[in-house]
């Protein structure tokens, strides 16, 4: 809180809220034309009912109206508004910065048109596409897609972006103790194609998916019967595909201490789940946390390909480099569709999303249950370094 006496407060499901901030927060929430998420009510917990509502999330951040949400453009606060109506109708507590579950900051997006135009690959993949589309042409596979309006001219400088933020609160002598349960809701926004049209990157699979999951996991610990020993924050981070930019700020400026932070769930890319192999990267940063996920995943008849490797480019990377445990769920198909403008709803795995979510909240629990925290693995002088430059990096990039 910023010490000013609140001008007036106001009471709804799901938290206080006080002066300026906390009214244009309250009729964005009544007034954004996101489908309604019925706040309160208890939600349908059968599979069928699970995976619609999966269905219905990525089907909304995904949709060409959400025109791939890239950061500073009005459509990613129409995502970030539906995410707060979905944690407010959850119970979530959402009034953490000066009354909005909104976490501000500036930084510069990265230009991916330029990126795309300046590189061989660029080409490579755009020939790739279009003898992909004429074969689907072809065999009636691929319905027309209605012309995409042009983007706006790329920003100049840095742009307004935001984390949306939001928490279970624990109970008991452990409740400061905090479970970070994350997903990126930021993607690639409108490019345009070498023959000059323009294209939605809609990404389902990145991440419309991985937050969709994160919404479900918390509809699970919300609905216990019993607060949980522990404190569970679920963020929906802006600015990845720019370069982690929202994790970054997080852990540079965190709403509960990362010294009390004992573990970080990250989920990207977990709508293509194939078989029953959910892959988790980071392992190496606690045994005990890779135990419990393997446990975890067993409960929900997934099998854990447990990959030490950490540094693969996704949210969990800042607090594995500030010695916060870290797993990273991702599945392993989709790859045709890796930012691509193919990356669609219709080619997610539904119930994958559903067991994932099991999973990810049975994790949760038995960390929020545990009697005692992981401990962050014992590292060599790489991982120091590697860990040093990284938060070098952060603070160098003003994040
Ligand atoms: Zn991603």
């Amino acid at each position: 809180m910023n010490g000013t006496p609140p001008k007036r407060v106001i009471i709804f499901p799901g938290g206080i809220l006080s002066g300026g901030p906390a009214v244009v927060f309250f009729i964005a929430l009544v007034c954004s034309p996101a489908p309604a998420a019925d706040l309160g009510r208890p939600r349908e917990q059968t599979p069928a009912a699970v995976e619609a509502r999966l269905k219905e999330t990525v089907g909304y951040l995904a949709s060409d109206e959400l025109r791939g949400r890239s950061p500073g453009t009005k459509e990613i606060d129409l995502a970030a508004d539906y995410i707060v109506k979905r944690m407010t109708g959850i119970g979530l507590k959402t009034d953490l910065f000066q009354g909005t579950p909104f976490q501000h900051f500036r930084a510069r997006v990265r230009n991916f048109q330029a990126e795309n135009r300046s590189h061989w690959p660029g080409l490579l993949d755009y020939v790739g596409r279009r003898v992909y589309d004429m074969h689907r042409r072809q065999n009636g596979s691929s319905p027309a897609r209605p012309a995409v309006k042009e983007a706006a001219p790329f920003p100049s400088g840095p742009v307004e972006m935001k984390n949306v933020v939001a928490m279970l609160e624990g109970a008991g002598p452990l409740a400061e103790e905090t479970i970070v349960v994350g997903a990126h809701y930021d993607h690639l926004g409108v490019q345009k194609n070498l023959a000059g049209q323009w294209e939605i990157y809609n990404g389902a699979n990145d991440n419309a998916s991985g937050v969709a999951v994160m919404l479900e996991t918390a509809e699970i610990l919300a609905r216990r019967p019993k607060r949980l020993p522990r404190r569970v924050v679920f963020v929906a981070f802006s600015g990845e595909e720019s370069g982690l930019l929202g994790s970054f700020h997080y852990v540079s400026d965190p709403p509960v201490p990362l010294e009390k932070t004992i573990a970080m769930i990250n989920l990207d890319m977990v709508g293509s789940l194939q078989g029953e192999m959910l892959i988790a990267l980071g392992t190496s940063t606690s045994s005990r946390l890779a135990k419990l996920a393997n446990r975890s995943a067993k409960r929900h008849q997934l099998r854990l390909l447990k990959i030490p490797f950490v540094l693969a480019g996704s949210d969990h990377v800042p607090f594995y480099a500030h010695r916060v445990p870290v797993v990273f769920f991702v599945t392993r198909g989709g790859r045709a569709d890796y930012h691509r403008p193919t990356d669609d709803p219709e080619k997610l795995n539904y119930p994958g999303m559903r067991r994932i979510a099991a999973v990810t909240a049975d994790l949760a629990s038995a960390l929020a249950e545990a009697d005692r925290r992981p401990e962050f693995a014992k590292d060599g002088p790489i991982s120091i370094l590697v860990r040093y430059a990284l938060r070098l990096w952060s603070r160098i990039s003003g994040n």
